[in-house]
């Protein structure tokens, strides 16, 4: 694999124009015995050899995207300075460069005035949305589909909020019927509706769950750590780009630049619709403040010290990659989900194989045929295995088997979930080495006992 390393150069002319701006202070050097650092790195350099490949495109297992070197490079060179934006007399340009960058994700989904900010991930990000929310409909339930992220049950629990799960359809995606029974039988606050499932990257209707809104009046919140970037793709299916235009009724949405975002971890996002709704963070407040251009990153932020690094490499990234439709980045994530439909498309045409279920984004599970799911399952995990002595490194998912026997009924449903193939095909790359890939799980297919 080569390891990108021209940054490193890139960065070295960086630090120096880092380093003009303080050259009005007296000299002052870090000293410390450079010789054993050396030593240490080469050591650290070496025990990251005991990691997956995962910038290289046979890397086609878990969410996992490289970071673009732009952000890198902004990320390291911050760290120089290291920021904290948890107030601005700690990190008073990076502050200022997160409200830049949130602003234009607010933007990617048609929302101007608004309450948003950087976190350390999709986890935080979904549990300030859901302490809102609970500020709003105090005790209230919580529903989310069976396939949404594990964290917003967990999140209810620190909450003490209830949550149920609902139900979902043949594509992964909440049940509609299921969602009503349940908003006719609980007291629901909200409904979190996941655009991108961390499993299989299935898009919940929410235009129908709009609807649904009208009728029962809950919250909506939009779990789309994963999947968030994907309304700027031009290759959704008609129902999935409907669920991405209706993102900006919603009330509170996550997004995670870490995750398909370009960006080093500890970079999540959380927007509220409404601004007003910063109150709940700091009581004694104005609420007119938290919608002045004075917002104090750290009084809207239930993290209190934060990665001004994080923001600073977002905002270089989004210098170089905007977030408009055709756009580079756009493009980019249109390959991926090409990528993922054309592998799709070959496993679904070849009877060895089953898919249960064709990709919203570019996700795709599928499993070897076999005549029950423990089979299945079996065959699946032997898959993964041999791919990795293959150097073609995929994931493996549990699948509920009532899902595997509405797509393959004559399936013999011997265990209560299926385990099966699963590959995130996040990089750009991966559209063009399909036919690699294919050869790979062709050849461990074809010697499959
Ligand atoms: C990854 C993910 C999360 C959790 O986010 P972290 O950044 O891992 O904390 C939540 N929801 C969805 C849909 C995700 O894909």
């Amino acid at each position: 694999m080569t390891i990108e390393t021209a940054s490193i150069g890139i960065l070295q002319k960086a630090v120096e124009k880092l380093a003009d701006g303080y050259s009005h202070l007296p000299a002052h050097t870090t000293e410390y015995d450079q010789q054993k650092a050396e030593e240490i790195l080469l050591q650290v350099a070496e025990k990251m050899w005991d990691n997956y490949p995962y910038p290289h495109p046979q890397y086609a297992g878990q969410m996992l995207k490289p970071p673009h070197p732009v952000a890198r490079m902004a990320y390291m060179l911050a760290t120089w300075i290291n920021p904290n934006n948890h107030a601005l007399d700690g990190g008073k340009a990076s502050s200022a460069m997160e409200k830049e960058a949130v602003a234009k994700i607010a933007t990617m989904y048609g929302w101007n005035d608004y309450l948003g900010h950087l976190t350390g991930g999709g986890t935080l990000a979904n549990l300030e949305a859901l302490w809102v929310a609970n500020h709003i409909h105090p005790g209230k339930t919580v529903l989310a589909s069976s396939q949404a992220h594990y964290t917003h049950n967990r999140i209810c629990g620190v909450l003490q909020i209830p949550f149920e799960p609902v139900a979902v359809d043949d594509q992964a995606r909440m049940d509609l019927t299921d969602l009503e029974t349940k908003l006719q039988q609980l007291d629901v606050g909200t409904v979190v509706v996941t655009l991108g499932t961390t499993g299989v990257g299935s898009v919940d209707p929410l235009p129908e769950i709009l609807k649904l809104q009208k009728k029962y009046g809950f919250r909506i919140h939009i779990d789309s750590a994963y999947g968030g970037y994907y309304t700027l793709a031009d290759n959704l299916t008609t129902e999935v780009r409907a669920a991405y235009d209706a993102i900006q009724q919603a009330d509170s949405v996550v997004v995670d630049p870490h995750k398909h975002g370009l960006q080093p971890y500890g970079c999540g996002c959380v927007l509220f619709r409404d601004p007003q709704v910063g109150r709940y963070y700091k009581h004694d407040s104005p609420y007119t403040y938290f919608s002045s251009d004075e917002l104090h990153l750290g009084e809207i932020s239930l993290e209190c010290s934060r990665a001004g690094a994080a923001a600073v490499a977002l905002w270089a990234t989004l210098e170089m990659f905007p977030l408009v439709p055709k756009g580079n980045f756009a493009t980019d994530l249109s390959h991926c989900r090409e990528a993922a439909l054309a592998l799709y498309a070959r496993l679904n045409n070849d009877s060895r194989f089953i898919t249960p279920l064709e990709p919203d984004l570019d996700i795709v599970i599928w499993a070897p045929k076999a005549t029950s799911t423990s089979e299945i399952s079996r065959l699946s995990q032997l898959t993964f295995e041999r791919a990795e002595q293959q150097d073609l490194y995929l994931a493996t998912f549990s699948y509920p088997s009532h899902l595997i026997k509405k797509t393959f009924p004559d399936v013999y449903v011997d265990s209560d979930y299926t385990t099966c193939v699963r590959s995130c095909l996040m990089k750009p790359e991966h559209a063009s080495w399909g036919d690699r890939i294919w050869q790979i799980l062709d050849k461990i297919q074809h010697n499959l006992k």
